[in-house]
């Protein structure tokens, strides 16, 4: 295990809580830092048997909760059993991906009594809820349903050690990969830019880019340098603007319609890869291309109302290069609007006996998606930031946006309240990330230093 005292100061000890109640949740704003965004007050209010810590880390190219558990195993197995005490479970695994043994073992030297670690297949997306509780328990979570249906919590590695350090959120682990001078790992003031985190990555190493926001299966391209880092931002990927990964993220919804529905053979491979499909799951994603044939809303549209939205169709199983995925994403609100929805007994769901042997390999959806070049380690490294400004979203979680405690011209320090949730609505907390004056506008807070 490396051991650079510096690095490890990158996760603050915090007060060395040992135990976490969900109010005290409420006012950290924890929230699922895996990318969901889930208030974890509104997660830890349940009672299940088991907690499952994902560390299954599977978008391509990032590394932060690798990172997090070599330099900071200590306060994630601490944050484990808080919320193994939180919901009244016997048992915590961690689940990890098999290729990283000094981790495992380290955790298995270092697990308290109730935990235990599975070791997981190097394949994706292994870090989907659904398919990493199906992994680690032989459970399959019903269409639409949450791990609590099947006894089960699972929480994120970073959301664990937020847990653990007891501390409001201020700060964000993410990855910063690809065309970039030092691919790496950081710790960041949440509502900086994105173009000063990519600076402290060394910069860009190409001239013409685009950049994709939380990885690049499931990404969301940057609509400018100057997007402000969430609690959610798991990692930026710079990759030259020619990239086909650029392309496919940036494609209108016209072109994907009007190709997808003259070049779409049925050969149903997007179907046959489908990592929800192979878990039993009422999703066919060749049936969602049928609608585009004939009208969004036909009865194909239930077959994309329990898409996960991890691109698999997508990025690596159509041999056309179509986007069933966005077809997907596309026919939901439809489907939800005519009130379509699975009709079936949850029970009688079982994952297909194939769904082993089609697992997709890391190594063979790096080199599909053209990002062999690109691969990287991420080390966790240490940067001083002074951001002159932050831009803190009120929104940056799932639920509704959090209303100002502040006023404009109100001076606040790091860890200060700044917006909090309306009263009977799902939100989060939101707090200052750096010491300034406040600026409040109708989607953030701004702080000047
Ligand atoms: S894999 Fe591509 S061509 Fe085949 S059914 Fe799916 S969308 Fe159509
Ligand atoms: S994105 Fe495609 S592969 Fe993934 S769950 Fe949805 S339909 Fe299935």
């Amino acid at each position: 295990m490396a051991e650079n005292p510096e690095v490890a100061r990158l996760i603050p000890a915090g007060s060395g809580a040992e135990h976490a109640s969900v109010e005290r949740l409420e006012e950290l704003g924890i929230v699922g830092a895996g990318g969901g965004g889930f208030p974890a007050a509104v997660k830890f209010k349940t009672r299940v048997s088991l907690v499952i810590a994902n560390a299954a880390e599977c978008e391509p190219l990032l590394h932060k909760d690798k990172e997090l558990l070599l330099h900071g195993a200590e306060p994630f197995l601490r944050g484990l059993r808080m919320a193994m005490e939180l919901v009244g479970a016997r048992e915590g695994v961690v689940g990890i991906k098999e290729k990283y043994h000094d981790i495992i073992d380290a955790l298995e030297n270092a697990a308290p009594a109730g935990v235990r670690v599975v070791a997981l297949p190097d394949c994706y997306p292994a870090g989907d809820e659904f398919i990493l509780v199906h992994m680690v328990t032989g459970r399959v979570i019903p269409p639409g349903g949450l791990p609590k249906d099947v006894d089960a919590v699972v929480s994120n590695v970073e959301t664990l050690i937020n847990m653990a350090v007891d501390r409001p959120v201020t700060h964000k682990y993410l990855t910063v990969a690809g065309a970039v001078h030092t691919p790496v790992t950081l710790r960041v003031p949440v509502g900086i830019t994105i173009g000063e985190v990519i600076e402290a990555a060394g910069g860009v190493t190409v001239d013409d880019f685009g950049v994709l926001l939380g990885g690049v299966m499931m990404a969301k391209p940057a609509a400018s340098l100057d997007d402000p880092v969430t609690k959610t931002t798991g990692g930026i990927v710079v990759l030259p603007v020619t990239h086909s990964l650029i392309r496919r993220h940036n494609a209108p919804w016209l072109q994907v319609k009007k190709v997808g529905h003259s070049a779409c053979d049925q050969c149903r491979f997007c179907t046959e890869f489908c990592p929800r499909f192979l878990l039993g799951h009422p999703i066919q994603p060749h049936r969602a291309m049928q609608s585009l044939l004939f009208n969004q809303g036909s009865d194909a549209s239930v077959a994309t109302l329990y898409c996960c939205e991890c691109n698999l169709c997508t990025m690596f199983a159509c041999p056309e290069d179509l986007d069933p995925k966005t077809v997907c994403v596309q026919n939901k609100p439809v489907a939800r609007e005519r009130g379509l929805t699975f009709k079936g007994d949850p029970k009688s769901i079982e994952p297909l006996p194939m769904a082993e042997y089609r697992r997709v390999p890391m190594r063979r959806l790096i080199a599909k998606l053209g990002l062999g070049e690109f691969n990287n380690e991420g080390p966790l490294k240490t940067h001083t930031f002074a951001p002159r400004k932050v831009k803190v979203l009120l929104k940056q979680h799932a639920g509704a946006p959090a209303i100002p405690v502040v006023k404009t011209g109100d001076r606040v320090r790091e860890g200060d309240l700044l917006a909090a949730p309306e009263q009977g609505k799902l939100g989060a907390r939101i707090h200052a990330s750096i010491e300034g004056v406040t600026t409040v506008t109708s989607d953030a807070v701004l702080i000047e230093a």
